[in-house]
């Protein structure tokens, strides 16, 4: 008899939960998560929640302004103080990890942008992907590649860069405006 059926009555409240919000949904924002490995979030969690991983299973929260990292079917959260490393999604200032394996930040594309007015960074973790160096089952905190969420970061940093350039040049033009 496992730990659960031992107690009838928490049994049957399981049972006749209604399916109003799906269990894979966040009990915090509401929104769906996605399924992660059990060895993702050994090497994630802080050792103190290595235990409550290994009870369920846990899907990752998503939503950039939510608290919660990790959550399962019995709505035990596991939040960003829970996690060993700063999760990129849900972080707005500086580092923002965009990439876990090879160590880029939202800041470094926007740097390169600035400097070059392109950003290379896809392409160097292409390149270590196909070199075998690749190990976002465990690093990333989803388990899963990270690419996509860098050609976002990406995309984001090329549009900053733009609206810098622009307000650089309004400004400047101001200026020379201002001295005629
Ligand atoms: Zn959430």
């Amino acid at each position: 008899m496992s730990a659960c059926c031992s107690n009838e009555s928490s049994c049957a409240a399981d049972a006749a939960t209604p399916a109003a919000r799906t269990k894979a949904n966040c009990p915090r924002c509401g929104q769906p998560g996605q399924h992660v490995a059990l060895q993702t979030l050994k090497h994630q969690v802080k050792p103190a929640h290595l235990e409550t991983v290994e009870t369920r299973s846990f899907n990752f929260c998503r939503t950039a302004t939510c608290d919660a990292v990790y959550f399962n079917d019995s709505d035990v959260v596991l939040t960003k103080g829970d996690v060993r490393q700063r999760i990129g999604l849900k972080e707005t200032e500086d580092p923002v990890p965009i990439c876990y394996c090879f160590g880029f930040t939202e800041a470094m594309a926007v740097e390169e942008i600035r400097a070059t007015g392109r950003c290379t960074i896809p392409q160097r973790i292409t390149a270590e992907v196909k070199a075998g160096n690749c190990t976002c089952e465990i690093r990333n905190p989803q388990g899963s590649c990270c690419l996509g969420n860098v050609t976002a970061a990406v995309k984001r940093a090329l549009k900053k860069g733009m609206e810098e350039k622009s307000r650089d040049f309004t400004e400047k033009g101001s200026k020379i405006y201002a001295k005629a």
